[in-house]
């Protein structure tokens, strides 16, 4: 599904909600053909007329910002929770900008391989970022929005630091280099706080996760040679 599609999906959550009011609305892309111009596609969009505002937004510095109070950027602030919830904090909306309730230029962040056909995920931090950043407003409180920090509390007992970490680690662990990096970089700019027997210990714990598929792989090879 596209951001305009989930869109839609909101609108008409929130519509059944007396109390609610107006709902942004992600205007459509079209595609057209330009043969006589160097790049011969472009994206056209239905006309904007009126001022340009910015709503929730992402930074050059790659954080995510909110540009206004008004009652769109709120209501566009919830929808990004509400999608977030809704995707199991899988996608964000990281873009949010347009003419009054009329919303363009949408941008995602995704951890899911394979959205929209992305081969890798995108922006999978922001998560994270919109999860520790997000305040809600009353309209994420009109719609019965879970909390971010409720919804993020589950693995912290466990001693991780965020959800992304537990997550993160499979595939770390099906890529060796990955997690090598991961374990290098701590090692490197904590020299002088960490021993360096905290440190050993760290790469043997990586090398003991890594030492049963390599058992498995070699008795699968030495079966097909017998
Ligand atoms: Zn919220």
């Amino acid at each position: 599904m596209t951001p305009r599609e989930y869109c839609k999906i909101f609108a008409a959550e929130a519509r059944a909600i007396p109390d609610f009011g107006a709902v942004p609305e992600i205007i459509p892309l079209y595609l057209i053909y330009r043969p006589a111009n160097t790049v011969p596609y472009a994206t056209i969009e239905e006309d904007l007329v009126g001022p340009f505002e910015r709503y929730c937004v992402k930074e050059r510095d790659g954080s995510l910002a909110v540009q206004s109070s008004s009652e769109i950027a709120q209501k566009c602030c919830a929808f990004q929770h509400w999608l977030y919830q809704w995707t199991n904090g899988n996608i964000l909306v990281t873009d949010m900008e347009g003419v009054g309730w009329r919303i363009t230029n949408v941008r995602i962040a995704t951890k899911l391989k394979g959205y929209q056909g992305l081969k890798e995920s995108c922006f999978p931090a922001l998560l994270d970022q919109f999860a520790a950043a997000h305040r809600c407003n009353r309209y994420c409180e009109i719609l019965g929005l879970k909390s971010l920090e409720s919804l993020q509390q589950p693995a912290k007992p466990k001693g991780s630091k965020s959800p992304s970490l537990g997550r993160k680690a499979p595939s770390a662990q099906s890529s060796p280099q990955l997690q090598k990096k991961g374990l290098a970089s701590p090692q490197g700019t904590r020299k002088g706080a960490v021993s360096p027997k905290a440190s050993r210990k760290s790469t043997e714990a990586g090398e003991a996760q890594l030492a049963p598929k390599h058992k498995a792989l070699e008795s699968d090879r030495s079966s097909q040679l017998q």
